[in-house]
């Protein structure tokens, strides 16, 4: 089988013209083919078939084309043609979508997972991996891209030229992928063991801003044939930036890899380094799915981890080994708590989910597929080691190459390596959702080895009521003693106890009962082994291990098994830690137990706590980067007076950020780019209303989607309700693209003195609001009571959003994850805060 799509593609117009060719081999005689194709309007189809030609009559369903023919056909060889005319969108991102960049108009593509339907009839399942022929009809002045390199340009009449694109190797539908538009072209060079040409396409004038991309991509694509060994595998490498104004990432099609043009390209003067990290992250992940997704591809979406779990683990793989002061390990711990607050849910997903309907397949591209899954294949690699696992690994791929596969392929290429069935225990983590907490309990008898026994059961926060999990089979590593001093000893907990003799014959004062923290569990240390990790500071631990740590205490405090005050006692020693992501995990940790003190009279006494744990570090950087400051002190400085000015209601910095917000405004380079969007929400904050003014009109004037998002994001911050009210209201004007302005919504919603007026405007203006923005952002709506905390609270929520989250795409479980959140903040707040004010009251009184 394979398909020839011909485009004819003008930029500035709604619509555009197609004709396919398919060729297919019938095993029976049938009188209807039945194709997708969704929004096309078919002007001519017939077969052809042992050289008649027969006109075909259109049957149209939701998703799907019929094309039925007075006799049956077949079987045999037959070419179905077909021509048909299509919409290019302006406002929504799937199938062929244009945009506007400046005074140009420019056409792009997202067809994952079930859109590319929308561009060209097909069989648009991922099992259908056939070589397409693509050719495009453009304006002269137009640049025309595909997966593959052109062969052949030819003028047309009408200002056209026709551009014929080499064959593609088979692929998916949904890795096709076509740019065209007056894109300028910046050459990266060649890279890999086959020259591979690198280049990044951009709108017109914007070809500075692709520096950072230009050096770092041939330096990932190196990383992973090395990983691999196996060449890149296609014949090159365009990377696109895409203008959009909503939630879009980057795509991972075959030779064309698209993204949001805020993550590939930057001013030089603007390129900071959160900017260049996270280029890095996303270009190595993207990179690594052309051979997991593209080159070995999915047989059904059910299995979209094997897509995006393992792109997520290669590409922090991958960043580790290429820039290892980075420490990308720890960073991913530091993810990994965010998953697990999904995980921890009742309704919680599994990493590999049977897709049932629409929204499952929408719903698995989500935390738990990306950072559970790569923590998840992390702890399997470290349990059969990084060489066996590789091995695996080049397995996999070098039996699936250009087909498909399925989870069950690749545990067998995994097993084949290791010598043993894994796919036992890897399956217990895949199949089932939740986390596993190991308890721990140090044995140590005269003269044997010390012994750890375990326990595991699932984690349950307050509020949960039983959730019931069968028993996981838990790689447990543990080492007695600090780092570098004591080596690991490892177990299969396979059972809902086991044991796990430790290294060394002297009963240790210190256990490490999740050895890198590379488990993917919650340890529950009992009283004796726990404390000296509270009083030291965990400081024989390693960096991860103390993020770890600190997300095992939260858990504990969230679960009601340690007393609230024990993890707030706790952060004074993690705020001051030399590693910034631990500190981060600790402002972390210091916001999600503090959230449900808000509202009450306590936030005061919290604030000051925060003060006083927190402040002087954070005064300490200021507002503004110092020459000499290494990376790591500037991202500390962002989340630690984000905390401070903001949670913490600083007055001192308060007042710096209101000087320097309107400063900011006429000025950029006051700021550091990665500080602008905290020094205008401390600003707004203080509530000024003329600064209100300032920030509006600049959020209506900016022309930088990123500025105008910042200032919109501010505008929410204003707690004073008249004008927290205008704020809210810009969302229903004009003058601003509805898919940005709901950012001040999001925002006030996340404020303490702002989220009951954004969560009742959500609630009064729902019908316009989704009448605006398109289905996937109306199905995130539920969010903006994301951070309510009573059970009358989570009642209303239910009310109001049930009847309508499912009109949306991922809608009811977007509900679903929120309502479960705000009983979790009801309960914890009812079981903890007696123990936590008598915390803070004795705290102030020191
Ligand atoms: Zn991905």
């Amino acid at each position: 089988m394979r398909e020839a799509v011909d485009l004819r593609i003008v930029p500035s117009a709604e619509r555009f013209l197609g004709t396919v060719d398919i060729d297919l081999e019938l095993r029976e005689a049938t009188s209807t083919l039945w194709l997708n194709g969704t929004g096309l309007e078919v002007s001519a189809a017939r077969l052809e078939f042992s050289r008649k030609s027969r006109v075909a009559r259109v049957v149209l369903e939701e998703d799907r084309l019929g094309f039925s023919f007075e006799r049956a056909v077949g079987p045999g060889k037959v070419r179905l043609h077909i021509e048909y005319r299509g919409s290019l969108s302006a406002t929504a991102t799937e199938g062929l979508f244009r945009r506007r960049d400046g005074d140009e108009w420019y056409v792009f593509s997202q067809f994952e997972p079930t859109d590319a339907r929308r561009a060209f009839p097909s069989f648009d399942e991922p099992s259908f991996k056939i070589p397409w022929r693509l050719t495009l009809h453009v304006r002269e002045g137009d640049v025309a891209v595909s997966n593959m390199p052109v062969v052949g340009t030819v003028s047309e009449k009408d200002g056209l030229k026709r551009v014929d694109f080499a064959e593609t190797p088979p692929l998916p539908s949904y890795l096709l992928a076509v740019g065209v538009g007056p894109f300028e072209i910046v050459d990266a060079g060649v890279a890999g063991r086959k020259h591979t040409p690198l280049r990044i396409l951009t709108a017109r004038g914007r070809t500075g801003e692709a520096a950072w991309a230009a050096t770092t991509t041939p330096r990932l694509l190196e990383r992973l044939e090395e990983y691999f060994d196996l060449p890149y595998p296609y014949d090159k490498l365009d990377q696109l930036a895409v203008p959009v104004t909503m939630a879009f990432g980057a795509m991972e099609n075959a030779g064309l890899v698209t993204y949001a043009e805020g993550l590939l390209l930057r001013k030089p003067e603007e390129e900071s380094i959160a900017f260049r990290r996270l280029y890095a992250d996303v270009c190595a992940h993207e990179l690594a799915h052309q051979w997991f997704g593209d080159l070995v591809t999915l047989t059904w979406w059910d299995d979209v981890w094997l897509n995006e779990s393992l792109a997520s683990w290669m590409g922090t793989k991958v960043i580790e080994g290429w820039k290892p002061q980075w420490a990308a390990r720890a960073a991913q711990v530091v993810s990994r708590r965010e998953a697990m607050q999904q995980d921890r849910l009742a309704g919680a997903r599994r990493i590999r989910q049977p897709i049932v309907t629409k929204h499952d397949i929408v719903d698995a591209f989500d935390s738990i597929t990306y950072v559970k899954g790569e923590a998840v294949v992390r702890m399997f690699e470290s349990w059969l080691g990084e060489d066996v696992f590789r091995k695996g690994v080049q397995r996999y791929l070098g039996r699936h190459a250009w087909g498909n596969a399925t989870t069950a392929d690749f545990l067998a290429a995994l097993s084949a390596k290791a010598g043993r069935d894994v796919g036992p225990a890897f399956s217990t983590f895949l199949d089932q959702p939740g986390i596993p907490q190991v308890s721990v309990e140090l044995v140590c008898a005269p003269g044997g080895a010390p012994r750890l026994r375990l326990r595991q059961e699932p984690y349950r926060p307050l509020g949960s009521g039983g959730i019931s999990r069968p028993t996981w089979q838990v790689p447990v590593c543990a080492r007695p003693g600090p780092d570098g001093k004591a080596s690991r000893a490892c177990t299969l907990l396979t059972e809902a106890t086991g044991e796990l003799a430790l290294d060394g014959t002297a009963c240790p004062d210190l256990v490490v009962a999740n050895d890198g923290e590379v488990g993917y569990y919650l340890t529950r240390y009992p009283r004796e082994l726990l404390r000296p990790l509270l009083a030291s500071g965990a400081r024989g631990l390693t960096a991860a291990e103390r993020v770890g740590f600190l997300g095992s205490v939260e858990a504990l405090t969230l679960s009601g098994d340690l007393p609230a005050a024990e993890v707030l006692s706790f952060l004074p020693a993690a705020a001051r830690d030399p590693d910034r992501h631990v500190v981060e995990t600790a402002v972390a940790v210091a916001r999600s137990v503090g959230a449900p003190l808000w509202g009450e009279g306590s936030r005061p006494l919290f604030a000051r706590f925060l003060r006083d744990t927190f402040g002087e570090r954070a005064h300490g950087l200021g507002w503004k980067t110092r020459s000499g400051d290494d990376e790591d002190t500037q991202f500390l400085r962002r989340t630690l007076l984000s905390l401070v000015a903001l949670e913490g209601e600083d007055e001192g910095l308060g007042a710096e950020a209101v000087a320097l917000a309107p400063r900011w405004l006429s000025e950029p380079k006051a700021l550091d780019r990665d500080m602008v969007g905290v020094v205008l929400q401390a600003a707004a904050r203080r509530g000024d209303p003329a600064l209100f003014e300032q920030l509006r009109a600049a959020a209506l004037a900016a022309t930088d989607r990123e500025r105008r998002r910042e200032l919109l994001h501010a505008l929410g911050a204003f707690p004073d309700p008249p004008l927290l009210d205008r704020a809210l209201s810009l969302t229903l004007g004009e003058g601003l693209d509805p898919r940005e302005s709901i950012e001040i919504v999001w925002s006030a919603a996340q404020g303490a003195k702002t989220r009951a007026e954004a969560y009742a405007f959500v609630k009064a203006h729902f019908q316009a609001l989704t009448a605006r923005l398109p289905p996937d952002l109306s199905a995130l709506l539920p969010q903006a009571g994301a951070s309510l905390c009573t059970a009358a609270e989570a009642t209303d929520l239910e009310a109001f959003f049930r009847p309508r989250a499912g009109d949306f795409p991922g809608g009811p479980r977007v509900l679903d994850s929120v309502v479960e959140q705000v009983r979790f903040c009801d309960a914890f707040r009812s079981a903890q805060q007696a123990s936590a004010l008598s915390f803070l009251s004795g705290h102030g009184g020191r």
